[in-house]
């Protein structure tokens, strides 16, 4: 076990309002090291009285700020991408410490925070024209909207809050952030390391748990647009609580992600990249692929190359270098998986796990597929999130294509083979947001990015994403 006891790293404040550092007035929360299951540190979550406070400092700058130049926004992003270029290595022991992740893919999530804040500092948001006459010009322009509070989950803790503030403030808005209670430290550093460069009162956070301050952010009249990435529950009740001032909302929900091979593929050419898409982040992933469909005679094949790559992973404690497979975030994340896979297991399903040795301590589960599976298994028909894939069996592609869009998720999907036609045929069958040919789970900042069904509503990423943060105003100017 790593002895990495610099508790220097950790945030000793709360809160960030008013361009100022502070400490909670509410019930203490505690932060946990999945690797080990011990308590990291623990903070003060902020009271209503200083939600109020956070939500008012953001609307004080935000009446500076909309008049901010695209110019002046995007030289304040660039400069929040080179500090945290600075701090690279700093914050990405943070993630892994609250996080879990193996050190290498923490330092991916904070390359992937730095590289999406350059994107959206490049961003143009355009006047259009459209209609240039005699009797008029119509111009299209973009305006912002006011606060935006931002609730990102703890499995990307930095990523996906950079991927909801970035935007926000690109497009001239304040911000409200309010992490998960499971993860906020990286996130109260990164807007400690923000707001050493940023107007006083642009980028908020206030620290919270069980729900308290999401609900009250949902409800605030004074909150223009709500960014949410996690559970569908959760954004269905942000949904239903924001109706009050018709909140705008971007919410990224769940996912149970279906990849289907097909008949023709090469099993030894794809064995490595199903398995990256469905492992990553210990599975821990909205759109990683999440329940896999295989044609008779390829499915032992493909389940034994597998299998091969479960057992190559070195699990173990993120924080040393040769570890590539990490803890689960949560007991109870960890709990509900192993609830999925004893329940298939008692129905008959083959479980094969990678088979390493785990550590005594923290929330540790082994790369693990389970074959011989029934298509309605619940670990086939519910988002596991975490180290499991499901492997099911086909035989008519029909089948498997009803299989897939058989579910109330539409995240993503994924088509693996050779035939380019093939491919296509199916991929343009699959009801989801993004769907991939050879691959899965790549998100990228210029392709926007958002699901269908019960997955969410709006997206992120690209002008479309960007587009979000504004309202359209239509200016109508008269000629002769
Ligand atoms: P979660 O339980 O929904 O929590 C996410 C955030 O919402 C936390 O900050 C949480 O704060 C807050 N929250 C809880 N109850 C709330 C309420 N009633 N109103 C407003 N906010 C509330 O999700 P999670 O367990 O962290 O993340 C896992 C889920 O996220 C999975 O379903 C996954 O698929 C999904 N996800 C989706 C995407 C995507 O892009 N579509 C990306 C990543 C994850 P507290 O800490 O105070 O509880
Ligand atoms: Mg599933």
């Amino acid at each position: 076990m790593t002895q990495f006891t610099d508790t220097r790293l950790f945030p000793n404040f709360s809160q960030f309002f008013d361009g100022h550092a502070s400490q909670g007035e509410g019930a203490s929360l505690t932060v946990v090291n999945p690797a080990t299951g011990e308590q990291l540190t623990s903070c003060r979550a902020a009271s209503q009285v200083q939600l109020e406070r956070a939500i008012s400092s953001a609307r004080q700058a935000f009446r500076v700020w909309r008049d901010s130049t695209h110019q002046e926004r995007s030289n304040l992003l660039n400069e929040i991408a080179d500090t945290m270029a600075t701090h690279e290595e700093e914050l990405a022991r943070l993630i892994t410490l609250e996080q879990g992740k193996p050190l290498t893919l923490a330092r991916f999530e904070v390359q992937g925070a730095i590289a999406w804040t350059r994107y959206t500092a490049g961003l143009d948001l355009p006047v259009s024209v459209l209609e240039q006459s005699p009797q008029r010009r119509v111009e299209l322009q973009r305006k912002p909207l006011g606060v935006v509070a931002s609730i990102p989950p703890w499995n990307w803790p930095l990523l996906i809050c950079i991927w909801h503030i970035m935007p926000a403030v690109r497009a001239g808005n304040a911000v409200v952030c309010k992490p998960s209670s499971l993860t906020p430290l990286t996130t109260l550093r990164l807007f400690e390391l923000i707001n050493k460069i940023a107007p006083p009162g642009l980028f908020n956070i206030v620290t919270g748990s069980g729900g308290e301050l999401g609900r009250a952010l949902s409800e605030h009249k004074d909150i223009a647009k709500l960014v949410f990435t996690g559970s569908t529950g959760v954004g269905q009740d942000i949904m239903a609580r924001s109706g009050a001032n018709l909140k705008r909302l971007t919410l990224e929900l769940g996912g149970n992600d279906a990849g289907i091979v097909l008949p023709d593929a090469q099993p030894a050419q794809i064995a490595a990249a199903l398995f990256q898409g469905a492992f990553i982040n210990m599975g821990q992933t909205c759109a990683a692929l999440k329940r896999l469909y295989v044609p008779d005679a390829l499915y032992d094949e493909l389940c034994d190359l597998l299998w091969e790559q479960a057992k190559a992973q070195h699990v173990g404690d993120g924080m040393e270098e040769a570890v590539n497979f990490g803890p689960v975030q949560n007991a109870h994340q960890l709990k509900f998986v192993q609830t999925l896979l004893s329940a298939a297991k008692n129905e008959g399903a083959t479980v094969l796990d990678g088979g390493q040795p785990l550590p005594a301590q923290g929330f540790f589960m082994a790369p693990t597929l389970v074959r011989d599976i029934a298509y309605d298994s619940r670990l086939v028909l519910e988002e596991q999130f975490g180290p499991v894939l499901p492997i099911v069996r086909y035989s008519t592609l029909e089948q498997a294509i009803e299989w897939a869009n058989a579910c109330e998720f539409g995240l993503g999907g994924s088509v693996w083979g050779t035939d380019p036609e093939q491919l296509r045929l199916v991929a343009d069958q699959l009801d989801c947001g993004t769907v991939w040919i050879n691959g899965h789970a790549e998100v990228l900042p210029h392709v926007p990015f958002g699901g269908s069904k019960m997955s969410g509503i709006g997206c992120e990423f690209g002008l479309e994403g960007l587009l979000e943060y504004t309202q359209m105003q239509a200016v109508n100017i008269r000629g002769e």
